[in-house]
């Protein structure tokens, strides 16, 4: 029986998650839960997996939630004292880490240092605090299972092989509603346009990076990371049917990849309960019913917070972390309306570019490169328009 935390339950990432449990109640327990905003949907969830924990985000959401949660033997906590009570709840062994954004980087550091292993979604916390979490990772002897279901492919294919063998990691990119849309008619994609994702159903901010790639931008810095992989080595392809979720390509010519319907409870079964392998409900692929699985490069100028990921990477320390917030902005902004598709990548590029890179030494440092460039997107959204 294996126990766990699961942080941001109530995202797509969480439900699905929730949905692996209920269907194996032999093999996990829900000790912890944590949300965001979405009361009903977590009162729901604290009622049919009773944890011992439920955390919700803001702590003026507690006397609500335990209205909700009457009669229920549950503590309910709230704010980020009540996030990290849940990550590091005594009992649980594995923290399933689905907050989105660098929210999720505090209660995920204190998992880490409680010990527990951690089933990684939550992007954000490699992009921005990379070097510092493989470090801790180490330093605490927990595992790290990716959930992201390229770096879980790319965990599958280089399973039993030496690392030294690998010549290239093959991030595949489905190139997002817009792969087709010349640049000229970008700019007036709306929201509904760019939540209108071909092939996955996901969260709402990692829909958006999928349309402006930079989601694939985030998980090359992922990637570069959980595999110890210099950036040359990790080469991105646009593959419109999402079939084959990443490769390995190794220095005697031979290449392994990973196959699949696109449904993310296929790799968060495998981080739940890896070496084992769990019925997940998950389509299996028929590739017979497919006229063709294509490839091709994707163009850094049509796909500009591509190729801002890019310089993040090469400028490193402070730098991605400054970029992963002006573009948690930019999202936000666009899904409000107050910005145009395009000026996405326009608001994260000035903030780079207003940005002096410095080392970053701890979690602490992180979190206000973090705060500035959060600062720094909102001041350039604002003038924007004006
Ligand atoms: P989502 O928006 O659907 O859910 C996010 C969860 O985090 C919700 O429970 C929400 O209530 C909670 N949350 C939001 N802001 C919070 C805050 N400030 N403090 C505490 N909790 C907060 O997102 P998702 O699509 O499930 O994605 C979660 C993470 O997994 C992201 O980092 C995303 O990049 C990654 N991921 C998602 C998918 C996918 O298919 N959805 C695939 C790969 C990776
Ligand atoms: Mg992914």
């Amino acid at each position: 029986m294996k126990q766990l935390s699961i942080l941001g339950s109530t995202g797509s990432i969480g439900v699905s998650t929730l949905e692996i449990v209920a269907a194996n109640p032999q093999r996990f327990r829900v000790v912890a839960l944590t949300a965001g905003k979405n009361l009903e949907l977590f009162a729901r969830q604290i009622r049919q997996f009773s944890p011992r924990i439920a955390a919700v985000a803001s702590p003026e959401d507690i006397p609500q939630l335990k209205d909700m949660c009457t009669g229920l033997d549950v503590e309910i906590l709230g704010g980020v004292e009540g996030l990290i009570a849940a990550a590091t709840a005594q009992e649980s062994d594995m923290v399933v880490a689905a907050i989105v954004g660098a929210a999720g980087l505090v209660p995920t550091a204190a998992a880490i240092r409680a010990g527990k292993d951690i089933a990684l979604a939550n992007k954000e916390t490699l992009v921005t605090a990379g070097r510092l979490f493989m470090e801790m990772v180490s330093r605490y002897g927990v595992k790290l299972y990716p959930v992201d279901s390229e770096h879980s492919a790319v965990f599958q294919s280089i399973e039993g092989h030496r690392s030294q063998d690998i010549s290239k990691i093959i991030l595949t990119a489905s190139g997002g509603p817009f792969r087709n849309t010349p640049v000229e008619q970008r700019a007036q994609r709306t929201m509904r346009d760019a939540l209108n994702h071909p092939n996955w159903s996901m969260g709402r901010k990692i829909t958006i990076d999928s349309a402006t790639m930079m989601n694939k931008g985030l998980e090359v810095l992922e990637a570069r990371w959980l595999f110890d992989a210099p950036v040359e080595k990790i080469e991105v392809n646009i593959h419109p049917q999402s079939i084959i979720h990443s490769m390995v390509e190794y220095v005697d010519g031979c290449v392994i990849a990973q196959l699949g319907t696109p449904d993310m409870k296929a790799p968060i079964a495998y981080a739940l309960s890896y070496p084992a392998r769990i019925a997940t409900g998950v389509m299996p692929l028929d590739l017979t019913t497919f006229s063709g699985l294509t490839f091709f490069k994707p163009d850094l100028d049509k796909f500009r917070c591509l190729a801002l990921a890019y310089r993040a990477i090469n400028d490193g320390e402070s730098m991605p972390a400054v970029m992963n917030a002006a573009n948690e902005i930019a999202v936000a902004a666009f899904l409000n309306g107050e910005i145009g598709f395009l000026q996405i990548a326009e608001v994260i590029e000035r903030t780079m570019d207003a940005h002096q890179v410095h080392d970053l030494k701890s979690i602490d440092e992180v979190l206000q490169a973090d705060s500035w460039g959060r600062r720094t997107a909102k001041s350039i959204y604002g003038g924007l328009n004006n």
